[in-house]
């Protein structure tokens, strides 16, 4: 069974919440471990209609230091603490994000229950950020109004799979079957038998691509290249060209041409503009120039 992969979106639209959509944020759900990724305000409302468990959430990855994607965090960072948290909380974002968080809490007087442990990177570079064995977080450039990265989040390989039959034919026992998984071959006193001769290579390790938010940018394709699922902002349609060059964003076809490019061939698009009232006029537009476009939508789960 492959692990649980998948992204709920709390927040889709861009600057202010108005037609019932929120600014920016989403919640990954990798093996049971929550990541939440952007924290524009109103997230923690969202989480408790959503039925998301704050508890799981262990890391909090920001992009950028604008409000529609971090002024949800002061709320929702004391409210775990209302709530009694004791489990550390990771928060990593560009830097400023600890002048940020450090400033409220202090011109306020809050006490955390809990750890907070805040960690600022370079947007300039990708950064590899340490999670665990089977699953990795690697950061990369984007080119916005303000310093801002995107996301990259990775499964990670870390056992082979067992040929059913092989097993029955060499009689392997349960150790012989564990080391071979590990990559390593059998030693028996009469003979070895190679790994490769018992063992598979499990489906394609999944990866998740976060883009938001950046202006039309090729040079985003290399880390983005062959995501399972890639979320590309799309401010505007391709009639606003001008206003998303001018502003820093991106319009519908742009995204789609990065996804061409990257071949990928299954995204969802977000951050709308607050003139779109009704926001089916991307699939509309879009769904003819990729294997599956999904326009996001508050509460809706996705598959990686
Ligand atoms: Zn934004
Ligand atoms: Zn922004």
């Amino acid at each position: 069974m492959p692990k649980t992969f998948e992204v709920t979106i709390l927040g889709v639209n861009s600057a202010i919440p108005v037609h019932k959509r929120h600014p920016s944020c989403q919640i990954i759900n990798f093996d049971n471990e929550l990541f939440m990724v952007d924290c524009g305000e109103g997230t923690q409302i969202q989480i408790s209609r959503y039925k998301i468990k704050s508890n799981k959430i262990s890391h909090i990855f920001i992009s950028h230091l604008h409000g529609d994607h971090c002024y949800g965090l002061p709320g929702l960072l004391s409210s775990f603490s209302l709530g009694r948290r004791t489990k550390k909380l990771s928060l990593h974002g560009p830097k400023g994000i600890k002048k940020f968080i450090d400033t409220i809490f202090e011109v306020s007087q809050a006490h955390l229950s809990y750890t907070l442990d805040i960690i600022e990177y370079d947007t300039e570079i990708s950064n590899s950020i340490p999670m665990k064995d089977s699953f990795s977080v690697t950061t990369f450039p984007m080119k916005h109004r303000i310093p801002t990265m995107g996301f990259r989040f990775n499964e990670n390989i870390v056992s082979l799979n067992i040929n059913a039959e092989k097993i029955k034919e060499h009689l392997l026992t349960v150790d012989e079957i564990k080391t071979a998984k590990k990559g390593k071959n059998i030693v028996r006193k009469e003979k070895t038998i190679p790994f490769e001769e018992v063992t598979f290579l499990p489906e394609k390790p999944r990866s998740y691509s976060y883009c938001s938010d950046t202006v039309y940018d090729l040079e985003l394709v290399p880390f983005i290249k062959e995501s399972s699922l890639l979320y590309h902002e799309t401010t505007y349609l391709d009639d606003l060209t001008h206003l998303a060059k001018e502003r820093m964003h991106t319009t519908l076809g742009q995204a789609l041409d990065i996804a061409k490019r990257s071949n990928i061939d299954k995204m969802i698009v977000g951050h709308f503009s607050s003139r779109y009232s009704d926001t089916s006029i991307f699939l509309k537009e879009g769904k003819d120039h990729i294997q599956t476009l999904y326009v996001g939508e508050e509460g809706i789960t996705y598959t990686v």
